[in-house]
C-alpha cells in the first residue's frame, strides 16, 4: 500500500481505515507502544503492536530503528491522541545498533553534543522543528516576492568582485597551492588559474542584482554567501544565506516599508504554517530560561514576541538621533558599555541591542549613516555627511537587514569610489547601469539565518542551518 504521511493520518481525525506508514522508532514502552516519527510534523503516531508480534521483531523494535507499519487507524482510549494505529504487520527496514546510538531520550542532549553527530541531529523533536521552519520561510521568501511581481535572479557564486570593497573572501582557484605560476615580481599569476584571473565565493549578490533592477524593476535574490571574516560569534557563519530584493523607483522610505512588510509576512508565514512546530520551541525556551537568573529572563514567550513583533510598527530613527539616545542612556553614564559612544561610530552589537531591547523594545529601522562607515555605492545625503542607508536591528539578533538606497549618480558614484579607492575600471560594467538610463533605486540583504533564529527563538546561528560552516569548522 502507498505510505501516509503521519502528519496527514493525526490532522484528519479519521478513523477505521487501513494505512501503511514509515517512519523511526522514537520510544518503545511495555512491548506494545511504538512512539512513531517521519518527520512530517513534530507529532509522533502511537503505534500499537499486537502482543502475538514474533518475538524476533519485537526486540529488534528500538529507538532509532526505521519501520514500515501496516494496519488499522482507530479511535485512541490513552491520552494525548484523538488517533493511534493497531498494527497487523510490522517489518523492520534498518535495525539501530542500540549500543552505538547515541541518543538518550530522557534526557535532553545538548544543541552542541548534536551538531558532532549528523545522523542524529535532524531526528531530534527540535531540530525538526527548526528545520521545518527553516523550509517554510523559505517558500514564504518565494512566495511573497512571486506574488509582488518580482524576477528571481540567480547571481553568481563565483565572482571577481569584492561587493562590500571588505576584503574577507574566500578565494576560488585550480592553481597548485605549493607551486603557483608566478610573475616576474614574484607574486601568484593568476592569469593562468582557471577563470584567466583571481576569483573569490560571492559576499553579496547586491551589484549583480542591480543590474537585473535596471531592466525588470523589480528583482530578488536568494542564494548562499561566503564570508571568511573571523568572527566566531553566534551570529556569523562563514556560508549563510542572504535575501537581496533590489527595486528600480524605490527610494529609501519605499525600501525600509518593503523590508518592514517582508520581515512580518515571513513571521505571520510561520505562524500560519508551523503552529505546533513554534509552539514546542517556545516551550523549549521556557524551559531553557528557567536556567537563567530571574533578570536575564525575558518578558515574552516566543509566540507572544512573534504576535508582538506582527502587531507593531518598526520604530525609524536616524543614526544622530540613536547615538543622541546611546548617549543619553542610564547604561552609558553609568559606563556599562564596552565600546565607547560617538558620533562617526560603527555601532556595536551592545548598543543596538540597548536601542532595541531596552530602549524601544521592538525593531528598529535605523538611517542617515555616517558615509565613512558604509558601503562606496549607498546615496549621499544632502549633508554630505551622511547616506541613505539602513539597518534594521531586531531584539536578541541585532543587524537583520543591511539595505541602503543607491547612488545612481555616476559624477557622485565614481567620486565616492575615487575616495575609497575603489577600482573604477575593474568596475566599468557596474557603473555602465549609471551610464545608459540610471534611475534611482534601492535594495537591501536579510540574512536567512538570522531570520530563522528570529523566529524559532535560538540563539546560536550554528543550529539554525543544516551543515554549520565556521572558522576551523567544515565537518559533514
Ligand atoms: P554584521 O555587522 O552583523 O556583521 P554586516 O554589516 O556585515 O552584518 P551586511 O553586509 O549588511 O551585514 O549583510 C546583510 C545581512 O546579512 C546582515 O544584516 C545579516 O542579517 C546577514 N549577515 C551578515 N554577515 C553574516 C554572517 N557572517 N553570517 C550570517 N549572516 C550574516
Ligand atoms: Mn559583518
Amino acid at each position: 500500500m502507498k505510505r501516509t504521511k503521519i502528519k496527514d493520518i493525526l490532522l484528519s481525525e479519521q478513523t477505521d481505515y487501513a494505512v501503511t506508514v514509515k517512519g523511526w522508532v522514537r520510544s518503545f514502552r511495555n512491548n506494545q507502544f511504538i512512539a512513531l516519527n517521519d518527520g512530517s510534523t513534530i507529532n509522533n503516531v502511537q503505534v500499537v503492536v499486537s502482543l502475538d508480534t514474533d518475538e524476533a521483531i519485537v526486540k529488534r523494535l528500538t529507538t532509532g530503528a526505521s519501520i514500515s507499519v501496516d494496519g488499522m487507524v482507530v479511535a485512541s482510549l490513552g491520552k494525548g491522541q484523538k488517533v493511534e494505529i493497531k498494527a497487523e504487520k510490522v517489518e523492520i527496514l534498518g535495525d539501530c545498533d542500540t549500543e552505538k546510538f547515541p541518543l538518550q531520550l530522557k534526557n535532553r542532549p545538548s544543541l552542541e553534543y548534536l551538531r558532532e553527530i549528523a545522523h542524529l541531529r535532524f531526528r531530534t523533536s527540535t531540530f525538526g522543528a527548526i528545520f521545518r521552519v527553516r523550509h517554510s520561510l523559505a517558500y514564504a521568501v518565494h512566495k511573497f516576492f512571486n506574488d509582488r511581481g518580482f524576477v528571481y535572479l540567480h547571481t553568481p557564486i563565483v565572482t571577481a568582485s569584492d561587493a562590500e570593497g571588505a576584503g574577507e573572501m574566500f578565494r576560488v582557484t585550480t592553481l597548485s597551492p605549493d607551486n603557483p605560476p608566478k610573475k616576474e615580481d614574484g607574486s601568484v599569476d593568476y592569469s593562468e588559474d582557471f577563470f584567466g584571473r583571481c576569483t573569490n565565493l560571492t559576499v553579496s549578490g547586491q551589484l549583480e542584482a542591480e543590474l537585473g533592477a535596471m531592466a525588470f524593476s523589480e528583482v530578488y535574490t536568494f542564494g548562499p554567501t561566503f564570508r571568511a571574516e573571523n568572527s566566531n560569534t553566534a551570529r556569523h557563519l562563514a556560508e549563510f544565506w542572504m535575501i537581496e530584493p533590489e527595486v528600480a523607483f524605490n527610494d529609501i522610505y519605499d525600501n525600509m516599508d518593503l523590508a518592514e512588510d517582508f520581515i512580518k509576512y515571513l513571521i505571520s508565514y510561520a505562524m500560519e504554517h508551523n503552529r505546533e512546530d513554534l509552539e514546542f520551541l517556545a516551550q523549549r525556551l521556557v524551559d531553557e530560561e528557567k536556567q537563567k537568573p530571574q533578570a536575564e529572563r525575558s518578558e515574552m514567550g516566543l509566540v507572544e514576541k512573534l504576535e508582538f513583533v506582527l502587531n507593531n510598527k518598526f520604530e525609524r530613527i536616524t543614526y544622530t538621533e540613536a547615538i543622541d539616545i546611546l548617549l543619553n542612556s542610564p547604561a552609558y553614564k553609568k559606563k556599562k558599555f564596552q565600546y565607547d559612544v560617538k558620533w562617526g561610530i560603527d555601532l556595536q552589537s551592545e548598543h543596538e541591542r540597548y536601542l532595541v531591547e531596552k530602549h524601544f523594545k521592538k525593531p528598529v529601522i535605523v538611517t542617515g549613516y555616517p558615509k565613512d562607515i558604509k558601503a562606496f555605492y549607498m546615496r549621499m545625503n544632502e549633508d554630505g555627511k551622511t547616506v541613505a542607508a539602513m539597518d534594521i536591528l531586531a531584539p536578541g539578533i541585532g543587524e537583520i537587514v543591511g539595505g541602503s538606497q543607491r547612488e545612481e549618480r555616476l559624477d557622485k558614484l565614481e567620486q565616492r569610489m575615487a575616495e575609497m579607492h575603489i577600482p573604477a575600471e575593474e568596475m566599468y560594467w557596474y557603473l555602465d547601469t549609471r551610464r545608459f538610463g540610471t534611475v534611482p533605486h534601492a535594495g537591501f540583504g536579510l540574512g536567512f539565518e538570522r531570520m530563522v533564529l528570529f523566529v524559532t527563538g535560538m540563539t546560536n546561528i550554528r543550529d539554525v542551518i543544516p551543515f554549520p560552516r565556521t572558522p576551523k569548522n567544515a565537518e559533514f
